[in-house]
């Protein structure tokens, strides 16, 4: 599809459906290769002025969707183009219906605890397998000890709320051990689904 460029970050034209229905070919079908998502929004990119590194981790992703109004009106401004919305809940709430117990996720971040909610409330309301739970307030010499946890858990998703910055630069930095097909940086998605 189309990709568009809202300063020096990447934009995809993509409607909601289009979506789950990359991320459904990435999680089933071979070969299963990690690839990050990303949903931009407006503080994404003022944040990453000063965090080359969030740049990089966000110029590399595999898809980037409009997170809300703020990007789509952005993307109207700067590039005349209409982009849809696919906001992260819209996105892991849309997986989760389309693939239920098929689907293995692997819930990490939130304070301690939420995680394990959350995990609980999409086991019994879509059905989903878990593939494991963490909480996101790990030192980053963590790091890598939490990405082998996830990447021996056989995720198909990897949900990653740790906060803008944090959760794309270690979803980048950590795919190929993460080892899951899709992982997304999905902000306060993890605290929704606790309730
Ligand atoms: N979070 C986390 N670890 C951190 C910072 C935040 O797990 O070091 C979680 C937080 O508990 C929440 C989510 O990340 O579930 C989004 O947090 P917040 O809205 O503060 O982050 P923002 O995206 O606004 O930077």
């Amino acid at each position: 599809g189309t990709r568009l460029t809202l300063f020096d970050l990447p934009l995809d034209v993509v409607t909601l459906p289009q979506a789950l229905d990359l991320l459904g070919e990435w999680m089933f079908r071979a070969p299963r290769a990690p690839h990050t998502v990303v949903t931009l929004n407006p503080e994404f990119i003022v944040q990453s002025r000063t965090q080359p590194e969030f740049v990089a981790a966000m110029q590399s992703a595999d898809l980037v969707t409009a997170d809300g109004v703020g990007t789509v009106w952005a993307a109207r401004q700067l590039c005349g183009q209409e982009v849809p919305r696919a906001p992260g809940y819209d996105l892991v709430r849309g997986l989760m219906e389309r693939h239920g117990p098929e689907l293995r996720v692997f819930f990490l971040g939130a304070k301690p605890g939420v995680a394990e909610r959350a995990a609980q409330n999409a086991a019994r309301d879509f059905g989903v397998q878990v593939a494991g739970v963490h909480h996101g307030y790990f030192d980053p010499s963590e790091d890598g000890r939490v990405a082998d946890l996830v990447g021996a858990s056989g995720a198909h998703l990897v949900l990653t709320a740790m906060g803008a910055g944090r959760q794309e630069t270690f979803n980048q930095y950590w795919r190929q051990v993460l080892g899951a097909p899709v992982l997304i940086g999905c902000g306060g998605v993890i605290d929704v689904l606790a309730g």
